[in-house]
């Protein structure tokens, strides 16, 4: 029996072989006696756990040996104030708002830094389109530049990272990368700071990706908790306090079924773009051609994680949604801040998926249109 195909935005689908190996080894870690949820954080068998995670997780993102890769806790939501509370030494910073978090992110950054400089949006847009990085308005000096490089409610992405030094800029860049994450290779010359929560796209809640440039290290404001202090973290490979060990555990398997990934000749994280490449071309495509569903963002940057549409008739919404649930195609309604529908459609979601959900679209279509 197939399971479901669950398009939940997060925390959402975990491949079912990095399921079936944690339920196999629930009870006994690999002949030890313990549950990886019993183990000591500073035990062999969870050390041996953290170091291939984190070794996995630098082999397949290609991360350069100059940048440190953290373990925390707190979701993105927390690092919307422990980022400021560790880069923004009080002064300005810039935003590039393109979705709903993107505005959250600046909206806590006010806390913490001097000035919180809007330097583009998507707001006139009603968050279709992004800003063309040409027409930033940089300020000059500031600590950082954040961006959202993939807006999970509004189904907008960066397909390419600015590169701000070519904008005239030396602000290191920072990218909340939460929802796309390993669904396709980061370019680290142009990145000073990446964070991302487990839930979207590599296991469970409760783990936090922080991967950040060490040069970045050791200038935290005063008031900073210890425990977010991204250099008293990295000093103590993100054990200061105890870490998201299960999280951590979870992310591994997934890491491990990341590196079996092949597409053709590619292996890995670039397998796994070129699948999410095929995967959104089917759906965007489809509802490109049809009269009945309706995608509004900007074509050069829709989302191949987070695919928000809507029936052009949204009276028929409840029995869509009825029909997908009984055909096993789950978690579809769209956040409530935009309507519709949304797809999301991270890693775990194979391609024969969205084939089943563009099945079941096109059926429903042809029954009601
Ligand atoms: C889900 C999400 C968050 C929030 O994550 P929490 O774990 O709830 O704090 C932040 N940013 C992006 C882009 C997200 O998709």
């Amino acid at each position: 029996m197939n399971r479901p195909y669950n398009f939940s935005a997060g925390p959402a689908a975990i491949p079912e072989e990095v399921l079936q190996r944690a339920a196999a080894e629930m009870l006994d870690w690999h002949g030890s006696g313990m549950g990886v949820m019993e183990m000591s954080h500073r035990g062999k068998e969870f050390i041996s756990i953290y170091e291939q995670a984190e070794a996995d997780l630098r082999e397949l993102l290609a991360v350069p040996s100059e940048f440190k890769i953290l373990f925390m806790q707190g979701g993105g939501i927390a690092e919307n104030a422990i980022v400021p509370l560790n880069l923004s030494r009080a002064a300005t910073v810039d935003f590039v708002v393109t979705g709903s978090w993107s505005l959250t992110s600046r909206k806590e950054a006010a806390k913490y830094a001097a000035e919180v400089h809007t330097a583009a949006s998507g707001e006139a847009s009603g968050f279709t389109t992004l800003p063309d990085p040409a027409g930033w308005q940089l300020s000059r000096g500031a600590s950082y530049l954040h961006i959202c490089s993939n807006e999970t409610i509004h189904g907008i992405e960066f397909h390419e990272l600015p590169d701000l030094k070519s904008l005239g800029s030396e602000a290191p860049l920072v990218i909340d990368f939460s929802s796309h994450v390993a669904s396709r290779p980061v370019d680290w010359g142009r990145v000073g700071l990446a964070f991302g929560g487990a839930q979207k796209n590599i296991g469970p809640a409760g783990l936090t990706m922080v991967i950040v440039r060490e040069d970045l290290l050791g200038q935290a404001l005063p008031a900073c908790p210890s425990a977010f202090d991204y250099r008293v973290v990295a000093d103590n490979q993100s054990m200061y306090n105890t870490p998201p060990t299960w999280g951590i555990y979870m992310a591994g398997l997934t890491f491990q079924w990341l590196k079996r990934q092949r597409e053709g000749e590619l292996t890995g994280v670039a397998a796994m773009e070129a699948r999410n490449i095929a995967k959104a071309r089917l759906l965007y495509d489809f509802i490109d051609a049809s009269p009945f569903y309706l995608n509004k963002v900007a074509a050069n940057c829709r989302s191949r994680m987070n695919v928000p549409f809507f029936l052009h008739d949204e009276s028929r919404n409840d029995a869509f949604l009825a029909g997908a649930k009984e055909r096993g195609l789950l978690q579809l309604k769209g956040h409530k801040s935009v309507g519709g529908m949304r797809a999301s459609i991270y890693n775990a979601m194979p391609l024969a998926g969205v084939q089943a959900l563009v099945d079941y679209m096109r059926e429903f279509e042809r029954q009601h249109a």
